[in-house]
């Protein structure tokens, strides 16, 4: 395998507030790896630093084998591509226009997605929550990323649409695109990782392969019982 990319003592937060501390991880070609965690664990954050969108804290991002802190743009332009939590299809456009805004071509979102094409001129806005998730991993995925960064993907939608949309993520992974998969929900995530890590509160508490962690599902959901927490850090940010 080859690894895409791997965070090394990673701390990440806000201002000076760390909400993730000394995370090790790594994502390979072909992968698919899941964050999981309950509310607050600093999963979210995790995804925003290693696209790019925020700055480390301290630690090191290291993306195809450079340690980097360049900004969203240009990692997108190296082949990753980030969807995160809050819906991020603009609601006044179609979802054609929607499409084309992205940095991949519309064939290859309709080839991925091709129940989006009777959806092509109708506003984003007026779509379902699913549809307009459809179309943001549509968008994602049609620009032919190496490394997909997918931010809660499942959230408030339906079993078959999360299905669906969990089934083009093993997809992506099977043509050799590496995925980290953050979920709140273990066992949508379980059904398509190969390997896991468990945050609570800002560290990771479990790690493992899929079926690892499917035989450990009762440590994951005591993870879930205990809350948040944010600790100021003194670590200075490592430059590129
Ligand atoms: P969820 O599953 O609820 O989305 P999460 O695991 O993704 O949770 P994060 O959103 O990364 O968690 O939040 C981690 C911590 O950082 C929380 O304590 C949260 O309150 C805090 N936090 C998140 N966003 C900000 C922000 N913009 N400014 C300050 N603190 C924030």
């Amino acid at each position: 395998m080859t690894t895409l990319l791997e965070t090394r003592g990673l701390s990440a937060g806000y201002g000076k507030l760390a909400a993730v501390r000394d995370l090790d991880l790594h994502v390979e070609r072909g992968e698919v790896v899941a964050l999981l965690g309950p509310n607050g664990a600093g999963k979210s954050t995790t995804l925003k630093t290693l696209a790019g969108a925020l700055p480390p804290l301290g630690g090191e991002v290291v993306w195809k084998g450079e340690v980097t802190c360049a900004p969203m743009h240009r990692r997108v332009r190296r082949g990753l591509a980030y969807v995160p939590e809050e819906r991020s299809v603009f609601m006044d456009l179609t979802a054609a226009e929607n499409l084309r805004v992205g940095d991949g071509p519309i064939e290859k979102a309709l080839e991925l997605f091709p129940e989006l094409e009777l959806h092509l001129k109708r506003k984003a806005g007026l779509l379902s929550g699913g549809q307009q998730q459809i179309l943001s991993l549509a968008r994602a995925l049609a620009t032919d990323p190496d490394l997909l960064l997918a931010d809660e993907l499942s959230l408030g939608l339906a079993p078959l649409v999360v299905h669906r949309l969990l089934e083009a993520v093993q997809a992506a992974a099977s043509r050799g695109v590496g995925v980290l998969l953050v979920e709140q929900h273990a066992r949508h995530a379980l059904a398509v990782a190969d390997r896991v890590y468990v945050l609570q509160r800002g560290r990771v508490a479990l790690q493992g392969t899929a079926q690892e962690i499917l035989g450990r599902l009762d440590e994951v959901e005591q993870t879930y019982l205990e809350g948040p927490s944010i600790a100021a850090v003194t670590d200075s940010p490592t430059s590129a």
